[in-house]
Parts: structure tokens; C-alpha cells; sequence
């Protein structure tokens, strides 16, 4: 059996950063002192911020994209987007304040999107900075710098003098260049939406980045339908472009509807309509679930973002806005779960019931705080850990089995790993190889950047575009 993996066009692109971290530690500062270090936006004299998201182009490096997303109090649902489109994070801790619980938060996000970060301690120009003193506190969160010993890259900046920005984009090209971020430029269109609104001139607004594929200008475009075709496609300045390729943040006019951020636009029907909703789930959703909950929140973006952040093993059987309630209580008895709130309260005779049916309840103010007792109460050993990712590339039959011919693009693969296919971030069953090949070889090991063809046993119904991550 030889198995050609010919159809393979995997490009380089620009790596994609997020800046992730406590409320007023410094993401949109540093973010701004970036973008004006752009050549072209020094050359314009002065910049008209067009979208947020942009890509960084200086004389003597290759280019990077920086994504914006919303950072508002406690952690949103799009800073878990975010940290999920990107390749690399920055967690930004300001040297003064050191780790807060945002700065928990966004760990726990980095971790779990399983993806290469540095640690940016900003405000070094500062009185009272002190870079040693949170090098140390991260020991606390596991996050070891490679002064103390560990692989995390921690440099100290201000973005008010410019101090240590080389430094840090230096780190950004180094980890970048240990795992060249790739894309398929002639592939189907997968963008993702950062942000959107609705203009009263120019209609409905999306600010995308491309993940694969081209954004082309008189293209139709589809989600969950066709939601109308390019009319032009601005950069972050504002120029107009033709085609927009992996990396580059474009904003697309011309739609006949506003996509919500986090949502994915696709050039073609069906991957559309699998991968729409794909960015909600940033964790693979538990097969066995271990812990029951019931989850009561104040607002819905807190649910939501609590609802993405929740460790595999925990089975969500009902949730919602507003206090917790006697139905709530009753509910999490007849499945056996414990009740969650957070910001909400309960009245004295929810407590005495809870008390009398035995049904946990506990409430809290800091999201980290709430995740941190769930998973405390989920075994560690059925906590997964992503070993290894691959992106299916395309499909074939040999002697009437389905072949996934696919790219390592994170970790590695060992022949026995257990598998999971997802489709966007939605899992879509578990599996495990039943056979294993590079080239014409029968191989047990496969290592990032390898190309392979595996036949799945179980039987999953897979499909180009989807990926396969190895969970220990
Ligand atoms: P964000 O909430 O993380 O986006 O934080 P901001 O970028 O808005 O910064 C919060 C405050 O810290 C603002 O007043 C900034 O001017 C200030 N700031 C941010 N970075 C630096 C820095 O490197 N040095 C100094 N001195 N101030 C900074």
C-alpha cells in the first residue's frame, strides 16, 4: 500500500499574538507602542486606527500579527477566542502589581489553548518594578521562566520608552521560528471574526482574521447561509485589498448581516456550517463526564465565558442568569450535581433547601476562584492534556478504508495515543489509529511538521479541514 501525500500545500504565515493579562497591566499600551513601530504606519506620518487587529512589519524581521481582543472586567468569552486563534500569547504582568486574578485567568487560557507564551513584566520604566519578585509569584501558577530553571521566555518592557520591545519581538521570531505557524493559501477560506458591527453607512462591518484560505474581493461568503459577498476588503489602516491570505487582518464590507465575533466565515457552504460555532468550546467536552453542575451566573458573558473555560469531566446539566433558585436546587438533586453561582445570590430558604436535599452549593466572586473548586473535584488523572494536534489535509480510500492524510502541526503522535477529532473546537469522538504511516513506512512515532496518512478505529466520520489532538 503506498499512500501519496502529494495534495499537501502547506505555507508558512505570519504568526498570530494575542496579549493576554490582568486589567490595567498594559495590553493596549504595549499594543498601541506597536503598532505605531509599523514602517507604514511611521511612513503615513500617524495612524487612523481602522481595526484593532494588526500586523506588525518592520525593516528587518518578518511580519506579525497582533489580535486585539476586548478585555473587559473578568475574563470574556473572546479573550478564550482569542488565545485560540493565536500561536503565541504574551501575558503581560505589570512589574509593580505583579499576579492578579486576571493574570490566573489568562494562564489557565493559555494552558488549556496549549499554546507557546512569553511573559512580557510591563512598566519597567516604573519606580517600584520589580521583574524578580513575579518571576517567582508565577512559580505559584506552574508558569516557570527560563531564569528559574523552566522554558518560559519572561522579558522585561516598558511601552513608554520603548525598553525591552526588541527584546520581546526578538522572543516572539524565536518561537515562531521553533514551529513555523502554517497555512494552506489556496485551501477553504476559514476567518475568524474579531469584531463586527453595523454601520449606518457602509451596513454590516466584520473585522477577520484569515486562518486558511483567501478572503477575495466579489467572493460570496457563508456561516450558517450565505451572508453576502465581498465589496471590499480595508487593512488596519484602511487600504483597500484585493485578497487577504492567512494572517492578515482585513475587515470585509459588503455582508448582509453582522457574523457575531468569535464566529467563523467560510467561501464555502458546509465547512461554514460546521465550523460557526466552533471557537465556543476551547476544551474537548467531556465523553464521561465526572462532575454534574448546575452553574448561575449574573450576566450571560460570564456563563458563557465560565461555560468555555469548564475542565473536560465536568457535565454542565443546567445553567442560566439570575439567582439560584428551589427548581435549581431540585434540578442539580435529581442529577446529582453540585450548584455553582457566581455574582448571584440565594435567598435563605434556597440555602435550607440545599441543605435539607444535600445538594452542594457553593457561590463565588472570581471566576479562577470557581473554576479552581470544579477542578479540584475532578480526579487529576482523567485531566487531558493535549500531546499532540494535527490538521486533516485531505482524504483518500485505500483498499476500501477511509485514509486521513494530515500534518503535524503541534507535539507529536504516538502510534498508541488516544485521539479526538474535532471539528473547529467542537469535539467530534474519540478514536485511536488503526494504522499509522509516513510515506510508504509503517511508523509508531510522528513528530511536528510530519506528514502521515492514518486510518481511525473507531470509524469517525472526519473530513479535510478537521483536526485530530493526541490527550494523555
Ligand atoms: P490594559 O487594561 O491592560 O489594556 O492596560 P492599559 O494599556 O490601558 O494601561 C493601564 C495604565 O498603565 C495606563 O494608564 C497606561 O498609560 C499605563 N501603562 C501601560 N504600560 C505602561 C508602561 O510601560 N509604563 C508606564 N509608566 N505606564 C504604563
Amino acid at each position: 500500500m503506498v499512500w501519496v501525500l502529494e495534495f499537501i500545500m502547506l505555507k508558512n504565515r505570519p504568526p498570530i499574538v494575542v496579549i493576554l493579562g490582568h486589567v490595567d497591566h498594559g495590553k493596549t499600551t504595549l499594543l498601541d507602542y506597536l503598532r505605531k513601530s509599523n514602517v507604514a504606519a511611521r511612513e503615513a506620518g500617524g495612524i487612523t486606527q481602522h481595526i484593532k487587529s494588526f500586523q506588525l512589519t518592520t525593516d528587518n524581521r518578518q511580519p506579525i500579527t497582533f489580535i486585539d481582543t476586548p478585555g473587559h472586567a473578568a475574563f470574556s468569552q473572546m479573550r478564550s477566542r482569542g488565545s485560540l486563534l493565536a500561536d503565541i500569547a504574551i501575558l503581560v504582568v505589570a512589574g509593580g502589581d505583579g499576579v492578579m486574578p486576571q493574570t490566573k485567568e489568562s494562564i489557565q487560557f493559555i494552558k488549556s489553548a496549549g499554546i507557546s507564551f512569553i511573559v512580557a513584566i510591563t512598566k519597567s520604566d516604573l519606580p517600584g518594578f520589580n521583574a524578580d519578585h513575579v518571576k517567582t509569584q508565577l512559580t505559584e501558577s506552574d508558569v516557570i521562566v527560563e531564569d528559574l530553571g523552566g522554558e518560559v521566555p519572561a522579558v522585561s518592557v516598558s511601552a513608554k520608552n520603548g525598553e525591552g520591545i526588541a527584546d520581546l519581538l526578538e522572543t516572539i521570531d524565536l518561537l515562531a521560528g521553533m514551529n513555523p505557524p502554517q497555512a494552506d493559501p489556496q485551501g477553504v477560506l476559514e476567518a475568524v471574526v474579531l469584531e463586527s458591527r453595523l454601520d449606518n453607512h457602509k451596513g454590516p462591518l466584520a473585522a477577520v482574521v484569515v486562518r486558511s484560505g483567501q478572503l477575495i474581493t466579489g467572493k460570496h461568503l457563508y456561516m450558517d447561509k450565505n451572508i453576502g459577498k465581498v465589496r471590499a476588503l480595508l487593512d488596519w489602516e484602511g487600504r483597500q485589498l484585493a485578497s487577504a491570505g492567512p494572517s492578515l487582518p482585513v475587515e470585509i464590507l459588503g455582508l448582509s448581516t453582522v457574523p457575531p465575533v468569535g464566529s467563523i466565515i467560510s467561501d464555502h457552504p458546509v465547512t461554514a456550517e460546521s465550523t460557526s460555532s466552533s471557537l465556543s468550546a476551547p476544551l474537548p467536552t467531556a465523553l464521561n463526564p465526572l462532575l454534574n453542575i448546575v452553574l448561575k451566573t449574573d450576566v450571560l458573558g460570564s456563563l458563557e465565558a465560565l461555560s468555555s473555560a469548564l475542565p473536560t469531566g465536568v457535565n454542565m446539566v443546567s445553567s442560566g442568569t439570575g439567582d439560584v433558585t428551589e427548581s435549581d436546587v431540585l434540578q442539580a438533586k435529581a442529577s446529582s450535581a453540585r450548584i455553582y453561582g457566581f455574582n448571584v445570590k440565594t435567598s435563605s430558604s434556597v440555602v435550607k433547601l440545599a441543605s435539607v436535599e444535600k445538594v452542594p452549593l457553593s457561590l463565588h466572586r472570581v471566576i479562577y476562584e470557581l473554576l479552581e473548586d470544579i477542578e479540584s473535584r475532578i480526579s487529576p488523572v482523567v485531566t487531558e492534556v493535549v500531546t499532540g494536534r494535527a490538521q486533516i489535509l485531505a482524504e483518500f480510500k485505500i483498499d476500501k478504508e477511509r485514509v486521513a492524510g494530515c500534518k503535524c502541526t503541534e507535539g507529536e503522535f504516538n502510534k498508541s495515543d488516544s485521539l479526538q477529532l474535532l471539528r473547529g473546537g467542537q469535539t467530534l469522538g474519540s478514536t485511536r489509529f488503526k494504522s499509522l504511516r509516513s510515506g510508504k513506512s509503517s511508523v509508531s512515532h510522528i513528530k511536528t511538521g510530519a506528514e502521515f496518512g492514518v486510518v481511525f478505529s473507531p470509524y469517525l466520520d472526519f473530513k479535510p479541514g478537521d483536526n485530530i489532538i493526541a490527550v494523555k
